[in-house]
């Protein structure tokens, strides 16, 4: 039988955190007084999170499901992985570190009833470190001027789907991707709502600043032609105003003469340009980057056993 409700979590080492936020999020649920199901993507944790998830599964097996993967493959591919087996009409995404409260599901299902197909959730006083914050504020800004996307806050987990939405994600097919910002290019009648933060209640953040930068390469790459246009358009001017040099320099040179001083200003010019020509490679080699992994047709993820039960599909 369909649930109404699919509640996907992502799991990375999440030893501490698991049984708390299953007791209150049961308890939220059993609430509502909708059927649910619970999906939990396990992605490859090392610690005690496989174990536990396996118990929870137990103790509710008809509503807890849990997609071990194989090794670590980042939130967005444990999220979407969720979502080619969720059941639900509605679906919700939740962080398993407690930062989003379960408390909120409720509003976001009335956003739902309300006739939105997606209600993304914006944070209100965001719990997190000061750099953290700054980060998101200039990529958020960025992104908004570069993709039709409109989000207040691109990082807030805490979202509920339609079905064929959440249909329309898991057959895109996206190798590496930011599940928000793919749902909002789906979305007919998306909506935002304020929803709470708090700290981390146990264990710690699994993005270090090099996994936030690629997140957000691929989220600008992955939305957006834009980077490779400006630069277009920066090759353009650059190339202007140094064939205006050009010019200059030859005029002086038939009508004063050749010149020696001015050597360093001609080094700096250099170095910019040749600065500015690296750069633009870099943005032509993260979208051949990203064609590459379309092309190489890899599987997103590995699943090694999905835990449900013996009557479900
Ligand atoms: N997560 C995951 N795989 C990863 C990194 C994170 O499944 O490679 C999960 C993590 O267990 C948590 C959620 O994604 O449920 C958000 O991660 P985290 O709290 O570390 O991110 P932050 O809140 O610092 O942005
Ligand atoms: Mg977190």
């Amino acid at each position: 039988m369909r649930p109404y409700l699919s509640v996907v979590i992502p799991v990375y080492n999440e030893e501490d955190n698991l049984r708390p936020l299953f007791a209150r999020l049961t308890a939220v649920l059993d609430d509502i007084g909708k059927s649910y199901e619970i999906v939990f993507t396990n992605d490859g944790s090392t610690d005690r999170s496989g174990a536990i998830l396996r118990e929870l599964h137990e103790t509710r097996p008809d509503q807890v499901r849990v997609i071990d993967f194989n090794g670590n493959f980042g939130q967005h591919m444990a999220i979407m992985a969720a979502f080619e087996y969720v059941r639900g009409e509605v679906v919700v995404t939740l962080d398993a570190d407690l930062q989003n409260p379960p408390e909120d599901i409720p509003r976001l299902l009335a956003a739902i009833d309300a006739g939105h197909d997606v209600v993304g959730g914006y944070r209100k006083d965001r719990q997190d470190t000061w750099f953290r914050r700054s980060a998101s504020r200039l990529i958020n800004a960025i992104r908004a001027r570069i993709t039709h996307i409109e989000m207040r806050d691109q990082g807030c987990m805490l979202r509920a789907y339609r079905r064929n939405v959440v249909d329309n994600i898991a057959t895109s097919g996206e190798v590496s991707t930011f599940i928000p910002a793919l749902a909002y290019s789906f979305a007919a009648r998306p909506t935002e709502i304020e929803v709470r933060h708090a700290p981390r209640a146990a264990g710690r953040s699994k993005y270090r600043i090099y996994d936030l930068l690629r997140l957000n390469f691929d989220l600008m790459t992955g939305f957006s032609l834009v980077p490779l246009q400006v630069f277009t358009m920066l090759g353009f001017a650059v190339s202007f105003f140094s064939a205006l040099l050009v010019i200059y320099l030859t005029l002086q040179r038939i009508f004063i003469g050749p010149e020696v001083q001015g050597v360093f200003t001609l080094f700096g010019i250099m170095y910019f340009l040749v600065g500015l020509g690296i750069f633009g490679l870099g943005i032509i080699g993260e979208y051949i980057g990203r064609i590459y992994l379309e092309v190489r047709k890899r599987p997103r993820f590995v699943i090694r056993e999905i835990l449900q039960s013996a009557d479900d599909d």
